[in-house]
């Protein structure tokens, strides 16, 4: 017995036009977001952008000024946090330091008056799920940190609610016990089928957990898809710049793709709903720079002469900076077998596919890293 308990053909949490406001500001602003049966969703986004809060009204510790959230197909406004099918992990684990592993995980069981012999058999399963059987009588300060998550993770899924609501549960941890966490966090939710929400600012694992990630701003969702769309068909400047590394470059649209910028003419053949004499912002990864050091014949369209200003050996990929002149300086990500032979104070060109340049509106946001 797996499966979470299913609500017919239900989304798991439906929040529809929802709004939140502390004072003047609007925490969260008319938003609307469906997470699926099952399936792990990321509200990605900075600080401040309204991820918390959106969960905290999941979960019942806030209520929405406007608009519906509902679990399971039920409209839960009014319905007590401990009455709802979801259940919470923080960064802070909050496990109770004077209870054993196993106490800590049958507390809120024991709440419900769940009859001994269930809590015993409940208890047991759920420190099998995240490999803490063997750990029932600690107490959490003979715990590594992992560990405590580990069984605050437990104690959160032993009544086995449709969702659970994770916030930044991974952000106290070193950065190799994160991704070793990161990929156990996945699996158990593959193999329990319950619906994860979970709040990061890390673009990374936000990218490596998710089926699909809800990319937050201001209090709204920007765009919502999965990892390859939201990638490499960014909606936005914004979202553009907010995951994976992005050279950016303002300019003014012309016709049929071309873009006017202070280093000379750029081409898009991607689709963009921009009009010529519009202001725009133009992205082109750095993984999809290429770096030559002789000048490229042909078009000079989308290549751009420049000096190499630096050179970081990362391994399998070698990253270069090149000042393009008029204050702009372009990152280029080259495999390391492929990258040429360039040091610091050469001239080389940048050039790149038009294929691989995203044009967006200027919206005045986000500026150029
Ligand atoms: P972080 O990643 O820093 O946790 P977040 O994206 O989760 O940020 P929220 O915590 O949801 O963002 O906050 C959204 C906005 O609402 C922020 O401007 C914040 O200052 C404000 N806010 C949140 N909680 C309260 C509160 N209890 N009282 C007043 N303002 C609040």
């Amino acid at each position: 017995e797996t499966a979470a308990p299913q609500a017919g053909g239900a989304d798991a949490v439906v929040l529809t036009r929802v709004s939140k406001f502390y004072g003047d500001v609007a925490a969260v602003d008319d938003l609307t977001l469906t997470v699926r049966r099952g399936e792990f969703l990321s509200l990605l986004g900075p600080s401040g952008c309204g991820k918390t809060t959106t969960l905290r009204m999941v979960a019942g510790f806030e209520h929405p000024d406007t608009g519906d959230v509902l679990v399971d197909g039920q409209s839960v406004l009014g319905v007590p946090p401990h009455r709802r099918n979801v259940n919470t992990v923080f960064q802070a684990y909050a496990l109770f330091p004077h209870m054993s592993v196993a106490e800590n995980v049958a507390y809120g069981l024991e709440q419900k008056r769940t009859p001994k012999a269930d809590i015993r058999t409940k208890v047991a399963e759920a420190l099998d799920m995240v490999q803490m059987r063997g750990y029932a009588g600690r107490r959490p300060a003979q715990l590594s940190g992992g560990q405590q998550q580990r069984v605050a993770l437990a104690r959160a899924l032993v009544n086995r609610p449709s969702v659970l609501l994770l916030d930044e549960p991974l952000g106290a941890l070193d950065r190799q016990l994160r991704e070793e966490m990161q990929v156990e966090l996945k699996l158990l939710q593959t193999r329990l089928g319950i619906s994860f929400v979970f709040v990061t600012h890390d673009q990374g694992e936000a990218l490596s957990m998710s089926d699909r990630i809800a990319i937050m701003r201001e209090g709204r969702v920007e765009q919502l898809g999965d990892a390859d769309t939201i990638y490499s068909s960014p909606a936005s400047a914004y979202v553009a710049g907010f995951v994976g590394q992005q050279n950016f470059l303002d300019g003014r649209a012309g016709d049929d793709g071309a873009v006017d910028t202070d280093l000379g003419p750029l081409r898009s053949t991607r689709p963009s709903d921009v009009r010529p004499g519009q202001r725009v912002r133009v992205a082109v990864r750095p993984e999809f720079v290429d770096l030559v050091a002789e000048q490229p014949p042909g078009t000079s369209e989308n290549t751009v002469r420049g000096t190499v200003i630096g050179v970081a050996h990362q391994g399998e990929t070698r990253q270069f900076l090149v000042d393009a002149g008029h204050g702009h300086t372009l990152l280029v990500r080259r495999p390391t077998p492929a990258s040429p032979r360039l040091a610091v104070g050469d001239t080389g060109w940048c050039r790149w596919r038009a294929d691989d340049v995203h044009v967006f509106p200027h919206d005045g946001a986000h500026s150029a890293p």
